[in-house]
């Protein structure tokens, strides 16, 4: 495998270049998570919640960036506006029949004789 910042070629599988310190991680299959408005996680209209889930970053981190950016350049302010107006919203919560399977709604077997 090569370092596809440096190109150092290493024999063996290793996570990060010691060249470059490049994350060398195998391609993996990762289901691609939607871009959507947070419902969970919403202060204002969800997206800095929607970009953390999406980027599996701490949304309170999110958040300070977004905030600074709107302070000091007023970019992050225009572009929480845009988001919030192109960025669907995330999947309704939807707590009762999503998360019990059917099978455990059956009633336990009752004791028979043997
Ligand atoms: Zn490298």
């Amino acid at each position: 495998m090569y370092c596809p910042n440096c190109g150092k070629e290493y024999g063996q599988k290793v996570n990060f270049c010691c060249h470059c310190g490049t994350a060398m991680f195998p391609p993996q299959p990762v289901p691609k998570k939607p871009l959507t408005l947070s419902r969970t996680d919403k202060k204002i209209a969800g997206v800095c919640g929607g970009f953390a889930e999406y980027a599996e970053l701490d949304p309170t981190i999110v958040r300070i960036v977004w905030l600074v950016s709107s302070i000091f350049s007023g970019v992050g302010f225009i572009a929480y506006l845009i988001a919030w107006i192109v960025m669907p919203k995330g999947p309704k919560l939807e707590k009762s029949s999503a998360t019990v399977p059917a099978a455990s709604a059956q009633p336990a077997p009752s004791k028979q004789p043997a």
